[in-house]
């Protein structure tokens, strides 16, 4: 990305390892995250030319000397953020804030081939060569998959609680089928856009709520009895979204906030007298990818159908500007 609104495809010097413990993988798809229209749409400042894109699966093609446990031809899907998987955060399961935590974003792997740093703690490697139609469910498990459980764990969803989506991009209609697996009883999306409405509710919403703010507040406490949700997903990262999820959950209740915060201010008042949880962050995707894996190759979820737009890694642009104008939920780009 050149400046707001200007992405080029352009030739880069192949990456190499630069570390015995880096691999190098070729990526058969890539795709575009809804935290990449940020610097886009001018909210992120962007000075110089900046390699984009941190989601990624791939064919290892060179490993250092002192990597373990992947090997060369082994197909492998990692986090966007690298880590080392040893440190105590890493094993308490914050892996994305580990002490040498690696933004992947700085590789930019929209691109043909990355290096990722940290191999043996990063990548996961799958049980063989996956079938074409499984690649992009593979690629939502790198970020948007992991992300949306994350904030469903986060937000405590469990059997028998009313559940609450603020944001229907691929992040909240993931955060529905996590909603859904890990046994929520009633899951509300709140979305006023009928293609992504009609795909929380076959990933497993029950309810849809079309008004945002304080009104969309009000309908669910309608749905509540006057409670509020048990558990709230907060997947877009908005001083609106952020009140909206707080709001929306009842007293004792969880807040699993996974949208990346721009200009959010809480009021330390009202987050007092609310009597909430909150717990998010950049998701620990790393924690949850033997999981989401193992269910993918099983077939038993199918979290790539949030991909609705395929271009070749040529057309990059073109990519964006679907998704900043929601003509696409998620882009998958093909080098
Ligand atoms: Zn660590």
């Amino acid at each position: 990305m050149h400046a707001p609104g200007v992405v080029e495809v352009v030739d880069r010097p192949a990456p190499r390892l630069r570390a015995p413990t880096d691999a190098v993988i070729r990526l058969p798809a890539t795709c575009i995250c809804g935290s990449d229209l940020w610097s886009w749409r001018g909210l992120e400042e962007v000075t110089d030319p900046s390699p984009m894109g941190h989601e990624y699966v791939g064919v290892v093609e060179q490993v250092g000397d002192e990597v373990r446990t992947v090997r060369v031809g082994d197909f492998v899907v990692g986090s966007f953020f690298a880590s080392d998987n040893t440190c105590e955060i890493c094993r308490a399961g914050y892996q994305s804030r580990c002490v040498h935590a690696y933004a992947m974003g700085l590789e930019g792997t929209q691109a043909e081939l990355t290096r990722v740093p940290m191999a043996d703690g990063t990548l996961v490697a799958t049980p063989g060569q996956p079938d074409a139609e499984l690649v992009p469910s593979l690629l939502a498990a790198s970020d948007v998959l992991g992300t949306g459980w994350f904030g469903a764990v986060a937000a405590e969803v469990g059997p028998g609680k009313t559940v609450a989506v603020v944001g229907d991009g691929a992040v909240g209609l993931l955060a529905v089928l996590a909603a859904r697996h890990l046994g929520a009883e009633r899951i509300v999306i709140f979305s006023r856009h009928d293609s992504r409405r009609r795909l929380a509710v076959e990933l497993g919403a029950t309810d849809v709520i079309a008004e945002r703010g304080d009104e969309g507040v009000e309908r669910i406490k309608e749905l509540t009895g006057g409670y509020g949700a048990h558990s709230v997903i907060e997947a877009v990262g908005t001083q609106e979204a952020m009140m909206q999820a707080i709001r929306s959950t009842r007293a004792g209740g969880h807040v699993g906030f996974v949208g990346v915060c721009h200009g959010v201010e809480l009021p330390g008042a009202e987050l007092f007298f609310s009597g909430v949880h909150l717990h998010g962050g950049p998701a620990p995707v790393r924690r949850f990818l033997p999981e989401l894996i193992k269910m993918i190759w099983d077939r038993t979820i199918d979290p790539g159908r949030v991909f609705d737009l395929e271009l070749p890694l040529d057309q990059a642009a073109r990519g964006y500007e679907a998704m900043d104008r929601r003509r696409a939920i998620k882009v998958l780009l093909r080098p």
